[in-house]
């Protein structure tokens, strides 16, 4: 339902994650979605599996 160039908004407080963190990305979901995947991975200790990929995914909104 995304239309291309539409803005989301990845908001770290939503990420499943024990860290307290309030980063939020914003862009469109082909720049916000990498850029968040990189910062969880990073920043979080998160795994880049599909499970979490999923996660990931629905958080941004
Ligand atoms: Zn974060």
């Amino acid at each position: 339902m995304a239309s291309k160039g539409k803005r989301v908004t990845a908001d770290c407080r939503k990420f499943p994650s024990k860290k307290k963190c309030t980063l939020t990305i914003s862009g469109s979901m082909t720049e916000v979605y990498p850029m968040a995947m990189a910062h969880a991975v990073k920043s979080h200790g998160h795994k880049n599996t599909p499970l979490f990929r999923k996660q990931l995914r629905s958080t941004i909104k």
